[in-house]
């Protein structure tokens, strides 16, 4: 993007840097703003039983809403946090709304559904994951198992160590870990062998095109069956179209979030989708029966 006038190689890589500072100095100015005015929000993302369609978990996708009302994906402003530190507050704020969000639902007499939270390989290097967890469920009163922590495998390329301690802690908590992304880094067998995970996120690479890719349908045909024999659980990603859903419906995958059964929305709409599912569930109304 960057034009140095005369064209010159090294005007190129000054400029570029000089370019690259500005974006992480606007990128800092924003996630300073959105701490101190409160922007940040939780959409979240439905996650829906292959058996019975029904919806029983939500992911917890986080976003910037702007004073002008622009939203901003966590792609333009992660990656620097995770760099700055700022990931820290963040990622707490992140576990405190999921968690009291979740609470509430239930409050409502909503049907209990896991919420699914991201965590950052980093959190674990500066803090104890488990006693955060173990504060912010007691504070909200949303209950561990349906609490469902998704790490990547990048996780274990750091202090291998001290993240199993804190997975088993966390585990004792009654808290589910899920892998996410699975499939993509380059340690997914030896992760499984260590880690003691509760369920595989199929990586949505493999899965949005496996109805006409063979080689991503046997990816994930593997993984499946792979998770299944580890007595793991298996959600597909990415699912986009009905003949995906179809597919992994039939290789016995447990359940698929994607598109196709809703995008990442406000708090509200997740809402309005349980209390849907819900009218449903009651086949007469009250009236009528009275
Ligand atoms: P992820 O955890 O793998 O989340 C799935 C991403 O795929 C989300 O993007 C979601 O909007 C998108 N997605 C879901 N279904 C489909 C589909 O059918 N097709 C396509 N093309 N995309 C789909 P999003 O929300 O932009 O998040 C990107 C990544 O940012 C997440 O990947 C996660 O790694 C990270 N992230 C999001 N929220 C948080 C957070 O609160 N904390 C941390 N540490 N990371 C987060
Ligand atoms: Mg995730
Ligand atoms: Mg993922
Ligand atoms: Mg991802």
């Amino acid at each position: 993007r960057s034009k140095a006038a005369n064209g010159n190689n090294i005007c190129f890589f000054a400029s570029d840097i000089e370019e690259r500072e500005k974006d992480d100095f606007q990128t800092d100015e924003l996630l300073r703003n959105a701490l101190s005015n409160h922007l940040f929000e939780l959409y979240y993302q439905p996650q829906v039983d292959l058996q019975s369609g029904r919806i029983i978990g939500a992911e917890a996708l986080l976003r910037i809403r702007t004073e002008q009302g622009k939203i901003i994906t966590p792609g333009e402003f992660l990656p620097r946090a995770e760099r700055n530190g700022m990931i820290m507050p963040i990622n707490e704020w992140v576990l405190r709304s999921a968690c009291q969000q979740g609470a509430a639902w239930r409050k409502e007499g909503l049907p209990d559904i896991s919420i699914g939270v991201n965590l950052s390989p980093v959190q674990f290097q500066r803090q104890s994951v488990p006693l955060l967890v173990g504060r912010l469920l007691g504070e909200s009163g949303f209950p561990a198992h349906l609490l469902d922590l998704e790490l990547t495998e990048s996780i274990v390329l750091h202090d291998t160590e001290a993240v199993a301690i804190q997975l088993a802690q966390l585990r004792q908590l009654g808290v589910k870990i899920s892998i996410d992304d699975f499939g993509t880094g380059c340690s997914s067998l030896s992760y499984v062998k260590h880690f003691p995970v509760d369920r595989l996120k199929v990586d949505q690479s493999f899965v949005r095109d496996m109805h006409e890719n063979p080689s991503d349908a046997a990816i994930v045909r593997a993984t499946i069956s792979l998770g299944h024999s580890l007595g793991m659980e298996v959600i597909a990603e990415g699912v986009e179209y009905e003949q995906v859903s179809e597919m992994l419906s039939l290789e016995q995958c447990d359940s698929a979030q994607g598109y196709l059964f809703g995008k990442p929305q406000p708090a509200s709409v997740m809402a309005n989708l349980l209390r849907q599912q819900m009218q449903e569930d009651v086949p007469m109304s009250k009236e009528g029966a009275a």
